[in-house]
């Protein structure tokens, strides 16, 4: 594995992966009048199942999954197995968040300036702004969340309310989105975001003729495990319905050797508003063909019950710093790069390691569907 698939900046990620995607695959690009991010994608085969990889739809997760895409180009494409490629295309999705990259924010901008998480805005009905979907049990959490920073009241503040609302799904619900504080947490926007709809775009020209079926996953970080002593993070593929749906057995088939996590709430319908992976089974339901979606997931928290805290808090001191002084202090930027994309060399050499499992077991399953 070689170390030089993590860069330093958007430019430098594009360059790599646009190099290696001519000499391994068809190259496209997704463009937007007015966008200074373009969106580069590749595809590899010529099968009507489609395998779709997404990377950098937080821009705060930085280059584990533009890496794991390089890694991809140059390792695994010469040793697909030819049959595989008639009935499989395996397409990469280079960083849909190219702002949120270049600045290191989760969110995107949008027209009027507001922070977007991207992964909020995705198949929302935004024509209707009264009947948007709300999440009440932000709502107890969101003045704590975005008030003055302070290292040890704050902290202190968030970590009670976390032990007084872990069971009840207020601490879980912050991070479901919310449509009503555009200076809040997870805010999902009032539109469509311009890369929201690109990346759509691209998803539709891939399944555009014929496509018998879809898997897609994104590449993220930050939730789970990062053990610092022992060089080992956590990998899981979140699929965002109950164990028992067909989707998860999918996922657990394709994947012996991957933790996959399934969301036992997701019964009546997705926990996570806005979701890209929501939005795309749903998008591509009316065709009547499979749809499978999945987020995999790279741990980062070194503190068991502290990170999350931490995460939280330093998105709120984010808000707080962005509406107070119109910009994020040096210390809440460095906190929250580190708590998603951390420096380590440790980390991301074992990040790169969890995604070359990843492709080794999806490849071993290309090669025993016939
Ligand atoms: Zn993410």
């Amino acid at each position: 594995m070689r170390d030089d698939y993590y860069s330093e900046n958007w430019s430098q990620a594009t360059e790599k992966f646009y190099k290696s995607a001519m000499a391994h695959g068809d190259l496209r690009w997704c463009v937007a009048a007015g966008h200074s991010f373009d969106i580069p994608y590749v595809k590899i085969g010529d099968g009507d199942n489609h395998i779709v990889i997404n990377s950098g739809i937080h821009g705060l997760e930085g280059y584990f999954g533009s890496a794991a895409q390089l890694m991809f180009l140059n390792e695994f494409v010469r040793n697909l197995p030819p049959r595989a490629l008639e009935k499989y295309t395996i397409s990469l999705i280079h960083i849909i968040n190219g702002w949120g990259m270049e600045n290191r924010m989760r969110e995107v901008r949008d027209a009027s300036g507001g922070l977007v998480d991207l992964n909020r805005n995705f198949g929302i009905d935004f024509t209707r702004p009264d009947a948007l979907p709300r999440n009440s049990k932000y709502e107890l959490s969101h003045d704590l969340l975005v008030s003055r920073p302070d290292a040890v009241a704050k902290k202190n503040a968030i970590k009670e309310f976390r032990r007084l609302h872990l069971r009840d799904g207020v601490w879980d619900a912050i991070s479901h989105g919310q449509y009503a504080h555009p200076d809040g947490l997870f805010y999902g926007g009032a539109a469509p975001t311009v890369e929201s709809r690109m990346a759509l775009g691209i998803y539709d020209e891939i399944m555009a003729n014929g496509a018998r079926s879809l898997t897609s996953i994104g590449l993220h970080t930050g939730l789970g495990r990062f053990d610092r002593r022992r060089g080992r993070v956590s990998a899981q593929l979140l699929v965002s319905h109950p164990s028992s749906h067909p989707n998860t057995k999918y996922f657990e088939n394709m994947f012996p050797g991957t933790c996959v996590a399934s969301d036992e709430n997701a019964v009546s319908g997705p926990t996570l508003l806005g979701d890209l992976v929501d939005c795309l089974e749903a998008r591509y339901a009316p065709r009547g063909i499979p749809v499978y979606t999945a987020d995999y997931e790279i741990g980062t928290g070194e503190f068991p019950i502290m990170s999350p805290i931490y995460k939280r808090m330093d998105m709120g001191d984010a808000r707080y710093d962005l509406r107070h002084y119109g910009r994020i202090s040096h210390q809440t930027h460095r906190n929250l790069t580190e708590s998603w994309y951390p420096s380590s060399p440790v980390w991301r050499a074992s990040a790169l390691g969890r995604a070359y499992v990843l492709f080794t077991e999806m490849i071993d399953n290309m090669r025993r569907q016939k």
